[in-house]
Formats: structure tokens, C-alpha cells, sequence
């Protein structure tokens, strides 16, 4: 990996930490109903926060997880967000050169948007419906019209995402009419449109399949250990977080793998 290489993938390490804290500030004002104008500041003291504060993840570790002012413990929500979104643009730079390809634009910004309605749900078992409806309809978009092709071909990758929201709508919905909203809330269906939309359905059945997976194995591991009761809610959209990433990055091998077990 070359020197410029490097340097793109901390730049993009900064904009992940930037867009993060951008995340965070969705989170809070959506959960509260405000507009999203207006400065950041303490929600206790109500002292507005100042520029250097705001440096994601480094504020935080350099405040010790408190207000400068009043000491109010600051949510660990902040930080966790902040370092997860740069982690997600280091692994799409990584995985694809920033300047020449758009894949990289593609996996980091879907990647980080789905961040908002992860802690949304964990937090308070809600979700941004029109948000998430917003990204589920710009990565169609993208995905049946780039890269540019005959119309021949953009119509076949039309049809094709058209069956990813099927798909979605149909699974996510009877489950949710047949336990009436109690293995699965109206949010998992909101969320697993978006997952369709970027995800188009062949990594789409992938992404499912792993979050059934990856939800199943926390729940037991957690009613193991004590940590979940019965009928204790636990949030799904994280495991739909974690299938759609998985897919999004293995999607491709995951699928030839299991064409290849049925043959
Ligand atoms: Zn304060």
C-alpha cells in the first residue's frame, strides 16, 4: 500500500469521525423532535459547547466523558458513534481507492447513514421511518442506474431491486402481522427496506439470513449469562445492521458458497 493510499484512508478516518458526530447530533434531535439548526450544547447546563470540544472521539478521551462545565457524564452514545462511523470509512477505503471509485462513496456513506436508526432502536426502540425510507429509495437509485448501461440492463436491475423491496415487505411484514408486533416491530420492516435498497436481493437474502444468525447468538449468549430476561424487548435493527454489513462486504462470496452447498 503506497504512501497516498494511507494518507486517503486517514482523511477518510477524519470525515468518518466528522460524519459521525453529525450522526449523533440526527440521533438526539430526531429522539427529541427538534430541528436540527442551532449549536450544540450540554444538555444539563445548557453551556454551548466550544469548537475544540467538538473534536470527535479525542473530546470526549480529553474531557473523560464529562460536560467542561457543569461535569455532567457526557452518553458513551457520542464516542461509540463517532469511532464507529471512522472505523466504517477506514474498511471502505480499505476495500476501495476513494479517488477512483465510487464503491468507496457508496459503502461509506450507506454504511454511516444506517448508523442513526442502530442507536435509535437500541436506545429508545424507535426509528427515522422517513429517513430510512429516504435511503432505501437513493440506493435504488444508484443501483439501477450506476455504473451507466443500455436500457436494456438498467430495466433488468429495476425489476431486480423491485424484488428486493418485495422481498422485504412480504418477509418482515408477516412476521410482524402474524406476531403482532411482538418477535418484530413496524422499525425492523422500515429498516429492512433500506438493507433491500443498498443491498439488491440476491445480498439482501445473504444479509437476512446472517442477522436472524448474528441476533439469535447474542440473545442466547445474553439469556445465557443473565443479561436478558423472557419477554425482555431486545432490538433487532443492530443484527440487521450487523447482516447488512457482513453482506455488503462478503455478500458476493457468501452467495457462491451456498450456490455451490445445494448443487
Ligand atoms: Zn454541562
Amino acid at each position: 500500500m503506497d504512501i497516498q493510499r494511507i494518507l486517503l484512508i486517514v482523511l477518510a478516518a477524519i470525515l468518518g469521525g466528522v460524519l459521525g458526530s453529525f450522526a449523533n447530533v440526527l440521533v438526539i434531535r430526531w429522539h427529541e423532535d427538534c430541528s436540527i439548526s442551532g449549536r450544540s450544547a450540554c444538555p444539563k447546563c445548557k453551556s454551548r459547547i466550544k469548537p475544540r470540544h467538538l473534536i470527535p472521539i479525542f473530546s470526549w478521551l480529553w474531557l473523560r466523558g464529562r460536560c467542561a462545565y457543569c461535569g455532567e457524564p457526557i452518553h458513551i452514545q457520542y464516542p461509540i458513534v463517532e469511532a464507529l462511523v471512522a472505523v466504517l470509512a477506514i474498511i471502505a477505503a480499505v476495500r476501495h481507492d476513494p479517488l477512483t471509485d465510487p464503491g468507496f462513496w457508496f459503502e461509506f456513506l450507506f454504511s454511516a447513514m444506517l448508523i442513526v436508526p442502530v442507536v435509535m432502536d437500541v436506545r429508545w426502540q424507535e426509528v427515522p421511518v422517513e429517513y430510512l425510507i429516504g435511503i432505501a429509495g437513493l440506493a435504488g437509485v444508484w443501483q439501477v442506474v450506476y455504473p451507466p448501461a443500455s436500457i436494456a440492463v438498467v430495466l433488468g436491475r429495476l425489476s431486480s431491486i423491485a424484488i428486493a423491496f418485495a422481498i422485504a415487505t412480504v418477509f418482515f411484514g408477516l412476521q410482524i402481522l402474524l406476531s403482532r408486533q411482538r418477535w418484530l416491530g413496524l422499525g425492523d420492516l422500515w429498516f429492512a427496506l433500506a438493507m433491500a435498497g443498498i443491498l439488491g436481493w440476491k445480498k439482501l437474502l445473504v444479509g437476512i439470513y446472517l442477522s436472524y444468525i448474528i441476533g439469535g447468538s447474542v440473545a442466547f449468549v445474553g439469556f445465557i449469562l443473565g443479561r436478558f430476561k423472557r419477554g425482555s424487548h431486545l432490538p433487532f435493527v443492530p443484527a440487521l445492521f450487523a447482516g447488512t454489513m457482513v453482506a455488503l462486504w462478503y455478500g458476493e462470496r457468501v452467495t457462491l458458497w451456498f450456490l455451490h452447498a445445494i448443487q
